[in-house]
């Protein structure tokens, strides 16, 4: 298929796309619309030219967005359009041509994703009304780690939890792990060996990829388990809601929102969710700021240390996303954490990875481990995903 892929990630509020074209080179049109179905309402995106636009779109709903979408493409047609779906449960171990009993298994899942899968039909159900005549195709954030082995993906819990509820570890951002491994596969004379990856955005987490196959992750049946994020936890003690319950009579909501949207880098700092403020106000010697960096870092690398016991080799560490690829604080912390692994960082080429560069950290001639920045492009992959997933279905 020569067309462009349309890839749409739709939130409940929000609606992210990007026109991508199969030469690798060609412009990508992309934008982002917030608080759908609200007054402020709005889509903001770029051009072909690199030029960006932002449109008001008072109270306007997915459809009407996706018909502002279609209308930023510069009449560029796409051939088929590719959904990111965040829950694809054990059901999709890879992208499936979206038809009725694709649409029927993702609100199955919806139990284990209440706050994401519902969007995703939302806009799912919009593109089907808007291009009726065009392939979609759904591509899980779930589906890469579908490979974990089960010692990796079993809670200790009673059998029935797993068996009759699906109570298992699932994580997510695999289309993120899936692209950077393979991009490390690509550019290291390691190729496909053991590699350790850290996405660390607004979302967080690690995985263990060997032979572009994930075999754990520190992210489990929801995206809350695992590292520090800008508002989430992460691993807390088990007991923590029933201790809340109990003793502060703290109901399961408010658990769970001050888990998910107070806790972090937030909660930490007691300032944001923003690494970049984070790293200010540590810098001007902000106490609670300084302790979010430090608790950020270590429980990275603690989680990276844990995921190397999946890995056969370590042929490296894969740094990516928003702080991932901007932060050469946090990757020399990470990094001067783990000093048994053997990691060789050349704090002069860190320095210098930012914004969209991708290369390795290491210093000359060495042996070890590799450390790598790769920028993440999951709407490239999703891309792919949904090109392959057509090929296959021809
Ligand atoms: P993402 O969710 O991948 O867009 O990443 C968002 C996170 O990346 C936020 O915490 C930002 O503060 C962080 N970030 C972006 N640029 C930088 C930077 N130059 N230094 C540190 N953190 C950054």
């Amino acid at each position: 298929m020569n067309a462009p892929v349309l890839v749409i990630n739709c939130g409940s509020s929000s609606i992210k796309y990007a026109l991508i074209d199969p030469a690798p080179d060609a412009p990508r049109l992309a934008g982002l619309a917030e608080r759908l179905g609200s007054a402020d309402a709005r889509l903001k995106g770029i051009n072909s030219a690199g030029g960006s636009f932002s449109h008001a779109l008072p109270n306007a709903d997915h459809t009407q967005v996706l018909n502002a979408i279609l209308n930023s493409l510069e009449g560029r047609i796409p051939g088929a359009i590719g959904h990111r779906i965040v829950h694809g449960g054990e059901k999709f171990t890879q992208a499936a041509l979206i038809d009725s009993d694709v649409i029927s298994a993702i609100k199955a899942t919806a139990a284990l994703a209440p706050l994401h899968n519902p969007a995703n039909l939302a806009g799912i159900s919009a593109t089907q009304k808007i291009f009726p005549a065009l392939p979609q195709v759904a591509v899980f954030d779930t589906a890469f780690h579908q490979t974990l082995p089960v010692k990796a993906y079993r809670y200790a819990l009673p059998e029935n939890l797993y068996a009759e509820h699906g109570i298992r570890r699932y994580g997510f951002h695999g289309t993120s792990h899936a692209f950077v491994s393979q991009r490390a596969a690509e550019l290291s004379p390691r190729g496909a060996g053991g590699w350790l990856t850290a996405h660390l955005g607004n979302g967080c987490s690690t995985a263990a990829v060997w032979n572009n196959r994930s075999l754990d992750t520190s992210m489990g049946l929801t995206p809350l388990e695992g590292l520090v994020m800008g508002t989430r936890s992460g691993d807390v003690d088990p007991g923590l809601h029933a201790h809340l319950h109990r003793q502060l009579g703290w109901s399961l909501d408010k658990i769970d929102d001050v888990l998910n949207k107070q806790s972090g880098l937030l909660g930490l700092s007691g300032l944001t969710n923003d690494m970049r403020e984070v790293e200010e106000a540590a810098e001007q010697g902000h106490a609670r700021a300084m302790l979010a960096l430090d608790v950020f870092c270590y429980r990275i690398a603690k989680s990276l240390a844990a995921l190397s016991c999946a890995l056969p080799t370590l042929d490296g560490v894969i740094f990516t996303g928003g702080i991932g690829e901007n932060s050469p604080l946090v990757r020399s912390r990470v990094i001067s954490l783990l000093p048994h692994f053997g990691f060789a960082l050349d704090e002069a080429s860190n320095d210098v990875m930012i914004r969209g560069k991708e290369g390795k950290l290491d210093r000359a001639n060495h042996q070890g481990p590799e450390a790598w920045v790769i920028p993440t492009d999951e709407e490239g992959r999703i891309a792919m995903e949904t090109r392959q997933c057509l090929e296959a279905q021809a």
